[in-house]
């Protein structure tokens, strides 16, 4: 990279956020240890470690003002001491104050020596969260400190700040370690990393005073507002957090897009027989995304994209034509999906299109043992095999690649950043990396794709096969479950086809399996003359096939599943559904299983079984699930009700692990970040780097890339 002129803001080698926490007065060896179990390592660590919520000690309040779920300060005398019983331990203290209202305070585990210091007339200062007992107000368990009997209480001037904190290392203690930190903090311009100019065009306060409020809020300070994020301050401080975030996956895009990849363009030979051999025809959107990911792999750069659509959008097509064009340049391809009947889906296409055209597909998945495995990695490493289809197993030390040119990973929303890298590194070859294809069938709300996918180019399939006529959805009562079952036995007379889906949420695949088989054993009873099949996790690969094919041929009217059907399973002439216990499952979850029916030309309908009474969330979930059947909308309402970190599976919110931003909340912030981020590296990259340093805590993660 060109040396660039670096502005005079940079400050001096004598940053005191640089130094390590050991050089705060106070901090020993072993505080400094608790420190770096929260990730605190240097001075600036501190002045970013950003409170959780606040107290406010900042005034004592009248026991007669008290209102049931405000967190309050009181100050009273012990006025009775009641000791619980042997077996159930508990101590009971009232106390009183000039208000003349009682307030109880309830303690289940307690010492003895504690307990006999709470003596009629001693004076209290308590505090904690008031709530409505049997008898009157009370506080559980609350904070409280013995006052001397002439003691005056010496209120908080500021909002208590509460940290995220550690075994072995209290508030009080943090706090503290917290100030001195933020004693060192220079003055604003020194801290400044955002350059002058781009502050002043985006209306960006001072750094400085944003954290100084956020640690040491006054006490007139909305505390609601505080509470939920909202607050100019915090608004503040979380737009340099994406901000770093942003220009971290972009920084990690750049260093992939400076190496090189092969560049794969066959002569269209194995394509054009593909697409003359399917008994549809591309849709347009298909036609689309298919030439820019064909537009990619003839680049010498590594293609990073995603392709996003909608459930049964046809997704697996333009996949099968991108690892063509990858075979005609003599490459192997890659295909990731995140569960195994997934993956055997993908294998059961790709060998029905590809085996035709004379392209070997292999199979590597976890269960693929011994001799077999031996003999499918040897293909793989000779380069024999010039497609392999598998699970994570394919992302194993051991999997080595003759010469990989594109990985496809489907359902993206399961797979981690550093997991999709790992795969990719697969096929390295020095600078040399594989082409990258993205698929999810989660739509991605924009705002999201926008941050947490900064390192990807998008594409969408935003047009669905023809002839599909949108699914009905209705939410019916457990309590009419037979009136259910009546309707699918009139389904089937028909000849439609039926899934009815057990969703336990219990995490064994064990107790999952049971359900389903009871279901199972309910259903063959209620529905005769009809063929009822069964499918759950806990059956071998070649069992869940057969049934799959029985039930594709219609040979099984209904079939009993658990969620394992999530992803990926196509049978166009099923066209009822039935979910038991919807209101457990999340939005996401729901709009995958509801994507089954639908898929061929005769009306479907969704019938989401539900345990009453519904909690409020359940209720607005199955609301906009018979509101809409358009995938985005639901991503996006899915957003609002669970936040981000849900929406993409914990397992990979690594990334997202923000300390103070919120993408549902902070969305609105976004197209700035994104404006000031491409300044930021175009023009100042050292002090871009130092941003992205300051929040992301070491640019190691990002290095990888
Ligand atoms: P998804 O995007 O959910 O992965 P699939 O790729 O599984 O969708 O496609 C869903 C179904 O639609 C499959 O049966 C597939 O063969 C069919 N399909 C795909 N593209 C078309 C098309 N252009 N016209 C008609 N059917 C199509
Ligand atoms: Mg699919």
């Amino acid at each position: 990279m060109p040396a660039r002129s670096t502005p005079a803001t940079v400050p001096s080698r004598t940053d005191p956020g640089l130094s390590p926490v050991g050089a705060l007065p106070g901090v020993g060896p072993a505080l400094a240890d608790a420190l770096a179990k929260l990730g605190l390592e240097q001075v600036q660590d501190l002045w970013f470690h950003l409170p959780l919520r606040y107290e406010d000690r900042t005034r004592v309040a009248a026991i007669a003002d008290l209102r049931p779920g405000e967190t309050a300060q009181v100050v009273g005398a012990v006025e009775a001491v009641e000791r619980g019983f042997r077996y159930r331990p508990q101590l009971k203290v009232a106390i009183g104050d000039a208000s003349r209202q009682t307030l109880l305070l309830r303690f289940f585990h307690f010492h003895r020596a504690q307990a006999d210091l709470l003596r009629p007339g001693v004076r209290l200062l308590c505090f904690g969260e008031v709530r409505q007992g049997a008898h009157g107000l009370e506080m559980v368990h609350p904070q409280y400190r013995r006052l001397g009997d002439d003691e005056a209480v010496a209120v908080e001037d500021r909002l208590s700040p509460v940290y995220p904190a550690t075994e072995g290392l209290g508030q009080k203690r943090l706090a503290g370690t917290v100030a001195k930190a933020l004693a060192l903090l220079p003055g604003a311009t020194q801290l400044e990393l955002i350059p002058a100019a781009l502050c002043a065009e985006h209306g960006l306060a001072s750094l400085r005073d944003a954290l100084l409020y956020v640690h040491r809020p006054p006490p007139d300070a909305a505390l609601a507002q505080l509470a939920q994020g909202r607050h100019p301050a915090q608004q503040r401080l979380a737009f340099e957090e994406l901000l770093a975030q942003h220009i971290g996956l972009k920084r990690m895009r750049a260093a992939v897009r400076r190496r090189h990849a092969p560049v794969l363009d066959g002569d269209g030979r194995l394509r054009r027989a593909m697409l003359a051999a399917l008994p549809f025809r591309l849709t347009a959107a298909q036609q689309r995304v298919g030439d820019e990911v064909l537009d990619d792999l003839a680049c010498p750069k590594p293609m990073l994209r995603l392709v996003q659509g909608d459930v049964g959008s046809g997704k697996t097509v333009v996949a099968a034509l991108a690892a063509l064009a990858a075979v005609e340049a003599g490459h192997q391809v890659a295909l990731v999906a995140p569960t195994e009947l997934l993956a055997e889906q993908h294998l059961h296409n790709f060998r029905h299109w590809l085996e035709p055209l004379g392209v070997a597909v292999e199979w590597l998945a976890g269960k693929v043992a011994g001799k077999a495995r031996q003999r499918a990695l040897a293909r793989v490493a000779e380069g024999a095999a010039p497609v392999v289809v598998g699970t994570h197993a394919l992302m194993q030390e051991g999997v080595a690649f003759a010469r990989l040119g594109l990985v496809i990973v489907d359902e993206q929303h399961r797979f981690g950043v550093q997991q999709r890298l790992a795969l990719r590194d697969k096929g390295r070859d020095g600078e040399r990396v594989p082409h990258q294809l993205v698929l999810t069938a989660t739509p991605i709300p924009r705002t999201l794709a926008m941050s947490a996918y900064a390192d990807l180019d998008v594409s969408s399939i935003d047009e669905l096969p023809p002839g599909r006529t949108p699914v009905q959805t209705l939410a019916v009562s457990n309590a009419r479950r037979g009136e259910v079952i009546e309707r699918i036995h009139a389904a089937c007379a028909e000849g439609r086809q039926a899934y009815w889906v057990c969703t336990l949420i219990e995490e064994s695949e064990q107790l999952r399996a049971q359900a389903a088989e009871v279901a199972h054993a309910e259903l063959s009873a209620a529905l005769e003359g009809c063929r009822v099949g069964l499918i759950h996790g806990r059956m071998k690969p070649k069992e869940k096939q057969a049934v799959m094919d029985a039930f594709k041929t219609g040979e099984l009217a209904v079939l009993v599943a658990t969620t394992v059907i999530e992803v990926g399973v196509d049978v166009p002439n099923a066209s009822l559904m039935v979910i038991e216990n919807s209101e457990r499952l999340g939005l996401a979850q729901l709009h995958q299983l509801r994507g089954r029916v639908g898929r061929g030309a005769v009306a479907s309908s969704c019938v989401l079984l539900y345990q009453p009474p519904l909690g409020q969330l359940a209720r607005e979930r199955l609301a906009v699930m018979r509101e809409t059947n358009d995938g985005f909308r639901i991503a996006e309402k899915d957003l609002e009700l669970r936040g981000p970190g849900e929406v993409l599976g914990t397992r990979q919110t690594g990334q997202l692990a923000f300390r103070i931003a919120d993408l549902a909340r902070d969305a609105h912030l976004l197209p700035a970040v994104q404006q000031v981020g491409e300044r930021m590296l175009a023009q100042y990259p050292e002090q871009a780097t130092r941003l992205m340093q300051r929040w992301v805590g070491g640019a190691a993660r990002y290095a990888q890339a």
